[in-house]
């Protein structure tokens, strides 16, 4: 169990991708926290080694707590597929490779899906997964995990969203993480649910 976060505090949000950031500083503002960017504050972009979502967010988030003095805030995430073992998992951005090419990504996805012969909803199962980590300067850690459950389709639909999005269809709805809209999509992900975890558990709601 960590220490509380007070009001005031500065966190060093351990993201290089200025989107995460903005997502990261609307939500920590109304409690009255700044959030500092690590790219910002020249801090390194450690290696992701870890094999689970848990391991990789501590050990962004400890490095840029431990490098910076200041407690620190990482996330890691990804889509998990049952049919295909749990892949790409912790694997997910980079099956896109250095070009960042989702549509290879997906269709990687989509050929694994076919060679296991998974054609039902049932059989095409996946969940997207976020943790995120909060670290202190002396190397303790919490984290929260948020999840949303849901088929892969294909032909991929939709250009709203990133990565997976087009071919993620969540529970209850007929439309793809493309389709939907930024709105609807942020207030149900799991990037959402692991932060709701964060802000119940840290900063009081
Ligand atoms: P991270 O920056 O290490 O957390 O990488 C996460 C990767 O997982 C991203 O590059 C995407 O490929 C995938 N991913 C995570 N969250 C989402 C999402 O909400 N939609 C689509 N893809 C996602």
């Amino acid at each position: 169990m960590t220490r509380a976060l007070k009001k005031g505090e500065t966190l060093v949000v351990a993201t290089h991708n200025k989107g995460k950031l903005r997502e990261f500083a609307d939500l920590l503002a109304p409690h009255g926290l700044a959030a500092k960017l690590a790219g910002d504050l020249g801090l390194p972009e450690p290696e992701e080694t870890g094999v689970t979502f848990e391991e990789n967010a501590a050990i962004k988030a400890v490095a840029a707590a431990t490098a910076s003095g200041m407690p620190a805030l990482a996330d890691d995430s990804g889509v998990v597929v049952d049919a295909l073992g749990g892949a790409p998992g912790v694997y997910s951005a980079r099956w896109a490779g250095e070009a960042k090419d989702f549509s290879s990504a997906m269709q990687r996805v989509e050929d694994g899906l076919r060679a296991a012969n998974a054609v039902t909803p049932a059989e095409r199962a996946a969940r997207f997964v976020a943790v995120l980590c909060l670290a202190f300067p002396d190397g303790t850690t919490e984290s929260w995990r948020g999840e949303i459950e849901g088929t892969m389709i294909w032909p991929p639909r939709g250009g709203n969203g990133f990565g997976y999005d087009p071919m993620f269809v969540p529970e209850g709805e007929t439309k793809t993480f493309g389709e939907l809209t930024r709105e609807e999509k942020h207030g149900r992900s799991h990037r959402a649910r692991a932060f709701r975890k964060f802000a119940e558990a840290k900063l009081g709601g």
